[in-house]
């Protein structure tokens, strides 16, 4: 069995070491690339969320590389992703794909069927050895986590162009190199020493920006042409709402945001205060995060056509006003081009630069 997975930030580090201690044969999709969102273009319905159109890519890839399983996470609604997998599903066996299909299904929605889908991967798999598999290769996942929000922030400082970006991938080997629970917290340690280790100049004048929206968008720079990493060039300090360990964890901390979700909630309820799917809730609440810790702006990632975001999107104005933040929102699809959404992006960073030169200037 050679299983694989949507390609998805740094996603595939965690599946990596995940399916290694199960024994199962991982095949890692190729980076997402244009012919990626082309055959995923070509094959997706039109209306899709870019998102759905980009995994059809990567399963296409992965299955021309010689997967023979592909896994899906599951969900259920208010929004369209619990049928990404079925829609998947049927489109590569219409185009003639013979391969077995797995949804993996939230733990919140019942630890049994969770365990039987591991157990199908790994057959003779235990509750227990699966349980303790996942504590570690999470505590894993999780340091790699803490290694990419700190390269966000350090990027804006960094005074040899690329420094940062060099340095995440040596420390990224340090991290992958770890098996034992001591031996994760060591290379934690070690790695993250790498990425502190950048040449940076901290009295650098540096704008804040929050970075808020679709899950997907946030976490995979290929659905938003890197964005992160050319605000980092242009010495902009960011911090972003999603993590993906964040997501995936059951108790919904937020250990790496560091914003417990149920905050999250409470700073939203005043302009929406039910699930709406996606994260649409939480783009608001973490908008008015940013704002009360003094950022200088938001920008909202979301795919056309994502219900969620917007109506988080048509909330945001109020947002806006009643705490004095700038958000600057982007909406990404397979015609969106990379030119525009830099010159987009400069604009706002030249309104951050003049705001805050006028209120300097007025006290
Ligand atoms: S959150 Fe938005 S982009 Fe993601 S599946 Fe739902 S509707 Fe599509």
């Amino acid at each position: 069995m050679r299983v694989t997975a949507p390609q998805m930030g740094n996603l595939h580090l965690m599946l990596e070491d995940l399916f290694r201690r199960m024994g199962v044969d991982y095949v890692k999709p190729p980076p997402s690339s244009t012919r990626t969102l082309e055959l995923g273009a070509k094959y997706g319905p039109e209306f899709a969320c870019l998102p759905l159109k980009i995994n059809i890519g990567n399963f296409i890839e992965a299955l021309e590389a010689g997967a023979d399983t592909l896994v899906m996470a599951g969900g259920h609604g208010p929004c369209r992703f619990g049928y990404y997998g079925i829609v998947e599903e049927r489109i590569l066996r219409d185009l003639g794909y013979d391969f077995r299909f797995m949804m993996l299904e939230p733990f919140s929605d019942g630890a049994w069927a969770f365990y039987k889908t591991f157990e199908a991967l790994s057959p003779g798999l235990s509750i227990r050895k699966l349980w303790k598999i996942l504590k570690v290769s999470f505590a894993k996942a999780r340091a790699f986590d803490s290694l990419y929000k700190r390269a966000l922030e350090i990027r804006a400082y960094e005074v040899n162009r690329g420094d940062t970006t060099r340095a995440l991938k040596e420390a990224e080997a340090v991290m992958a190199a770890a098996d034992t629970r001591e031996e994760i917290e060591a290379a934690a340690a070690e790695s993250m020493a790498v990425i502190e280790a950048v040449d940076q100049d901290p009295g650098r004048d540096v704008l804040k920006v929050g970075i808020v929206g679709e899950f997907y968008l946030l976490l995979e720079p290929f659905s938003n042409f890197g964005l992160e990493e050319m605000l980092g060039h242009k010495g902009v300090y960011l911090e972003r709402s999603v993590w993906v360990t964040d997501w995936i964890a059951p108790h919904r901390k937020n250990i790496i945001f560091g914003y417990p979700h149920r905050l999250i909630e409470e700073k939203a309820a005043p302009y929406l205060d039910q699930n709406v799917g996606g994260e649409g809730r939480e783009t608001v609440g973490t908008t008015v995060i940013f704002a009360e810790r003094g950022f200088d702006g938001v920008i909202q990632l979301l795919p056309f056509g994502c219900m969620p975001e917007n109506i988080a999107t048509s909330i945001l104005p109020r947002v806006q006003q009643d705490h004095d933040i700038p958000v600057l929102t982007l909406t990404f699809d397979e015609q969106t081009g990379r030119a525009g959404m830099v010159t987009r992006v400069e604009a706002f960073l030249d309104l951050l630069k003049a705001r805050r030169g006028s209120r300097l200037q007025a006290v």
